[in-house]
């Protein structure tokens, strides 16, 4: 048997008549940047969250960059990101030139310790980005409680977190704006890259938008110099196609963690965790075994695909040496950077596959 670790294949045959007429009268209309159709998808997508404003946009790191940009983050700024993410939520702080301040992680929910950002928070913080990672959300009663305290504003990366929630709250709609990703491989992926930037706020909106387009409010009035990223029309037309599937999607994969969670019960491994009163939409189902390398490579040679998200915390980047970041700083995360695997996850997983898989580690374990 074969599992790989995404299959976007088998979601688009089963969506193919939809995506193909889409894609057909996008190419027959030859409206290829912008247009009704990007409309129309950010329309749909505000209303999907409930929130007043919704900017496409080139990925997901523009998103968070061009948020920064829009609520003033800049140079001699500080932001606090976590330190287990992907690259981009720090990447999208030091393009603004502001620096990225890493804080450790949560040991058991692998979002970022609130109980540990305080002690960053100096008077050049401006802006704290919580990444709700794997799919759940970080802790954000918490986390804007201390923003609300220390006069900062919150950005959240959503990239993994389409349709998750903190208690009633949709991921996206908390905090002062947030920054989505629909990079194919996410819980709602386009056909390429593209993203979106959302908020209530509608100057903060309406200055995203002018940054993503060239710094115009309209044709050739340019207020600022701005840049290029916006949404291929392409890309709309899949995203409002697949915006319909998103909630049975999401359900489907936290029924899919629920067959893990039950085949992978008696097994020496550590299963994901998950807040009883936040919705986890599992971008992402990790497990953490001390014979990580050894066990993925069992899989591997049994035809199942696994990964490692991520296998160094960003201060231990090279991208970062001249801050000689250590490993001590980062006590909690740096030490299940080596313990952490994704197991396959994806709506159309089986449970035929789930069991295998489960089999396959416990052989790989036992
Ligand atoms: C995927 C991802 C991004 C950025 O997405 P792109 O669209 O690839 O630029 C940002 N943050 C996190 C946590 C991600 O997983």
């Amino acid at each position: 048997m074969k599992v790989p670790f995404v299959d976007l294949h088998s979601q688009y045959l089963s969506i193919k008549p939809l995506i193909d007429e889409a894609i057909n009268d996008c190419i027959t209309q030859s409206n290829f940047i912008g247009g009704p159709v990007v409309r129309a998808f950010e329309k749909g997508f505000a209303d999907f969250l409930g929130i007043k404003n919704c900017i496409a946009c080139a990925n997901g790191t523009d998103a968070i960059e061009i948020l920064l940009q829009a609520m003033g983050v800049g140079a001699g700024d500080e932001v606090i990101v976590p330190a287990h993410s992907w690259i981009s939520t720090s990447e999208a702080v030091s393009a603004v030139k502001a620096k990225p301040v890493f804080v450790d992680t949560d040991p058991d929910y692998f979002t970022i310790d609130v109980q540990k950002i305080e002690q960053r928070i100096t008077s050049a913080t401006k802006a704290i980005i919580p990444v709700h990672l794997y799919g759940q959300m970080a802790d954000m009663d918490t986390i804007l409680k201390i923003a609300r305290q220390y006069d900062l504003k919150v950005l959240e990366d959503c990239a993994q977190a389409h349709g998750a929630a903190y208690k009633d709250s949709l991921a996206g709609t908390m905090g002062d704006a947030a920054s989505f990703s629909f990079y194919p491989g996410k819980n709602l992926g386009a056909y390429g890259d593209a993203g979106a930037m959302v908020t209530n706020d509608d100057e903060l909106a309406e200055k995203a938008r002018m940054i993503a387009n060239h710094g115009q409010i309209k044709k050739h009035h340019h207020i600022i110099e701005g840049r290029n990223s916006r949404m291929d029309t392409l890309q709309a037309a899949v995203l409002r196609i697949k915006l319909q599937h998103l909630p049975t999607w999401n359900e489907r994969r936290i029924h899919n963690a629920s067959f893990y969670d039950e085949y992978l019960q008696d097994l020496p491994l550590k299963k994901p965790m998950t807040h009883p009163y936040y919705r986890h939409v599992f971008h992402l189902y990790v497990i953490q075994t001390d014979r990580r390398d050894a066990v993925a490579d069992f899989l591997r040679d049994a035809g199942i695909e696994t990964a490692v998200h991520y296998p160094s915390i960003l201060p231990l980047l090279k991208a970062y040496k001249d801050e000689a970041y250590t490993a001590a700083q980062f006590p909690v995360s740096s030490k299940y950077q080596h313990s952490i695997l994704s197991l396959p996850m994806y709506a159309e997983l089986t449970e035929d596959a789930i069991r295998y898989v489960a089999e396959t580690l416990r052989k790989a374990l036992l």
